[in-house]
């Protein structure tokens, strides 16, 4: 199909409405960075489209972190959606639309809705008992509740409670259901996911849905029962058609744009969007979404990422850090898209380090500089050029790139995207070794031939920029500004990546910064590793903070602590066994000792006050328990105590004969 036919399609994307009751971390970037990506894909394919993302901001834990703060639900709300917007703006999210749902159309579109199925016998009223946890606003069966009575999700306690709700008529929908995935088998991806919600939920049957609450107010009022707001279903999953102006008086985007082609979702609420979603769409007689997608997660160090693990990784620091196109390269490149993927920052900076600065980097700094000092800048016209066999195995592999990006791009896959431009990054530095510019330039006669190889580098390059642009929107630019083609729509539109050889003998490349600065990975690592302990030693949070531990710590004035405080740090006496300066520092000595159990290396900024022959035998204070950390790479498992006056340090050590091991308190 060609791009013209398709001019005038429509495609409508969207990411979960995030719940903003913290900040949000790289597992979020993630979901919504993965839809930029096919949104502009889309876009650069001349689709018209709508890019929807925005913030689920009602229910019971919000209202009570605002409380603890002090300010009211929407004050609290403001502030962090004002902070996910600039998370959104620093990694080039290109949507279209930010919902929120304390937004007055869609506050209007819900109750409009709510009524509707209300009105249609669709929801009832009637009353939930259950085992109620608090912290997830959720109600438990007895058989789903943990050991203890203890709520599955968060392993909290909870208490039996009953509640008058509204309740979806959920019930209804099973069969309905798994009809319509037979006869949509596009509907889940990937389609394992579809066995899983047929065989853990539908067959087993559906229960009604409590759809509302009247035990907080920071929510939509019902119009036609004042007591009670409607409970996120409702409320959340309508976002995907409130913001389109259904239940308004302007409907025409609505009209344009619905049925939606993608909600993109994370596996664990892929129920919410094949289930409920669409069951209550049936409910209200309108069309289905296309396609629901439901990701893997993020994982760090093999954990779900969420805040109360403290696993979080502040996505603002690594953009700030690393630019926005290296971590969305990173986030696209490593996660296979549909299962989960994993996030170490080693994984990262290799990452950088091998794909972006040597292999993507080095490739157009070669280029650009062999041009510039072979030709000063522009390549000569074909016919003083002279190609060769090797050329058309180039030319064969780029001229099919395009397509193998598409269709990758339609399954989803962007990583196996990446990986086909990648191979021809690579081809494309083979090139080069396999054809020895350099060696070329030394003859007059090895002139033609020269100027043929760096005019395959040149369009090769050029077909690689336009191929980035919805994963990296930065890089693209920079790489045609080197290339001295930026501006020049007819060859850097997405459709001119399937011609080969429209870079122009006019264009005049020009030496730019590298793309992608080599990192230091050791320096990296110790770098984010004292900003993540920077940010750690956080007090607990508020809201958590209510039940016994607050009353005791209040009781003490600032900076005193109790015995018990004290007993945390385990201080030992310790032997040094042997000690040697580390190269390239000159305050770092790195020591053995013995704590009395075992061997322990630690590193400690003394090598200005002793020489390393001074210390083996010395008994010295060690703190023993404490966590490991690297020092110029090299692991510490301790710290050793010292005195210090005016740059003088003596450390301490014990008043006579005592073994290593005595502990000390
Ligand atoms: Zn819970």
């Amino acid at each position: 199909m060609s791009d013209n036919n398709e001019a005038k399609k429509t495609y409508y994307i969207s990411t979960p409405i995030y719940y903003p009751s913290d900040k949000l971390h790289i597992g979020h970037s993630y979901t919504t960075v993965a839809a930029d990506c096919m949104a502009r894909y889309k876009r650069l394919k001349g689709y018209d489209v709508m890019f929807l993302t925005g913030t689920d901001e009602h229910g019971l834990k919000i209202e009570k972190r605002a409380a603890a703060k002090g300010v009211t639900p929407q004050q609290y709300v403001d502030e962090i959606v004002a902070g996910i917007k600039d998370l959104w703006s620093i990694m080039d999210i290109s949507y279209d639309k930010f919902i929120r749902t304390t937004d007055d159309y869609h506050v209007r579109g819900v109750q409009k809705i709510f009524k509707e199925l209300y009105d249609r016998g669709e929801i009832y009223k009637g009353a939930y008992e259950g085992y109620y946890c608090t912290p997830c606003e959720s109600f438990w069966t007895k058989t789903q509740l943990k050991e203890g009575g203890r709520c599955p999700d968060c392993g909290g306690e909870t208490q039996l409670a009953k509640e008058e709700c509204y309740f979806f008529r959920l019930s209804k929908y099973s069969q309905r259901l798994i009809d319509y995935y037979n006869e949509h088998p596009e509907f889940i991806n990937p389609p394992a996911r579809k066995n899983e919600m047929i065989a853990n939920f539908l067959e087993k049957g559906l229960d009604d849905l409590c759809v509302s609450r009247s035990t907080f107010t920071w929510g939509i009022p019902v119009t036609f029962d004042e007591k009670h707001v409607v409970y996120v279903w409702v409320d959340a999953l309508s976002n995907y058609i409130t913001a389109l102006g259904y239940g308004s008086d302007d409907t025409s985007l609505y009209d344009k744009f619905w049925p939606c082609d993608l909600h993109l979702v994370g596996k664990e609420i892929v129920r919410f969007h094949t289930i409920i979603w669409p069951a209550m769409l049936m409910a209200l007689d309108l069309p289905l979404p296309k396609r629901v997608y439901g990701h893997g997660w993020l994982l760090l160090n093999g954990d779900k990422m969420s805040k109360s693990k403290g696993n979080v990784v502040d996505p603002v620091v690594l953009v700030d850090r690393y630019s926005s196109d290296a971590i969305r390269y990173f986030l696209l490149r490593e996660v296979p898209f549909g299962s989960d993927g994993s996030f170490t920052p080693e994984s990262l900076l290799n990452r950088i380090n091998s794909d972006l600065a040597n292999d993507l980097g080095n490739l157009v700094s070669r280029t650009v500089s062999m041009q510039l000092k072979y030709f000063g800048g522009s390549l000569p016209e074909a016919q003083n050029r002279l190609a060769a066999p090797l050329d058309d195995e180039i030319i064969d592999l780029f001229k099919g790139l395009k397509a193998r990006v598409e269709e990758q791009f339609d399954e989803l896959q962007f990583p196996l995207a990446l990986a086909e431009i990648w191979k021809c990054v690579s081809r494309l530095n083979k090139y080069i070794d396999e054809t020895a510019p350099w060696a070329l330039a030394k003859t007059e006669e090895g002139i033609p031939r020269l100027a043929q190889v760096l005019y395959v580098l040149a369009e090769g390059i050029r077909i690689i920029g336009i191929l980035l642009e919805p994963f990296m929107p930065n890089t693209p630019g920079r790489i045609f500004a080197q290339l001295g083609i930026a501006g020049n729509d007819a060859i850097i539109s997405w459709q001119s990546a399937e011609n080969w050889g429209l870079y122009p003998s006019s264009a005049v490349c020009v030496k730019g910064d590298p793309l992608f600065p080599r990192l230091d990975i050791e320096k990296e690592l110790e770098a984010l590793e004292a900003i993540k302990n920077a940010a750690a030693p956080k007090p607990a949070e508020p809201v958590k903070d209510n039940k016994q531990e607050g009353a005791k710590k209040d009781e003490l004035p600032e900076g005193v602590i109790t015995i018990d405080d004290f007993a945390k740090v385990s201080l030992k006496v310790a032997e040094v066994l042997t000690c040697e300066r580390v190269e390239g520092s000159d305050k770092l000595l790195r020591l053995t000792v013995t704590n009395g159990e075992k061997e322990k290396q630690i590193v400690s900024g003394i090598a200005k006050f002793y020489a390393p022959e001074d210390l083996p035998g010395k008994k010295v204070i060690l703190v023993d328990n404490l966590k490991p950390a690297k020092l110029k790479g090299i692991v510490s498992e301790g710290m050793l105590l010292a005195a210090t006056c005016e740059g003088n340090l003596k450390l301490l050590t014990v008043d006579g004969d005592i073994p290593a091991g005595s502990s000390i308190s």
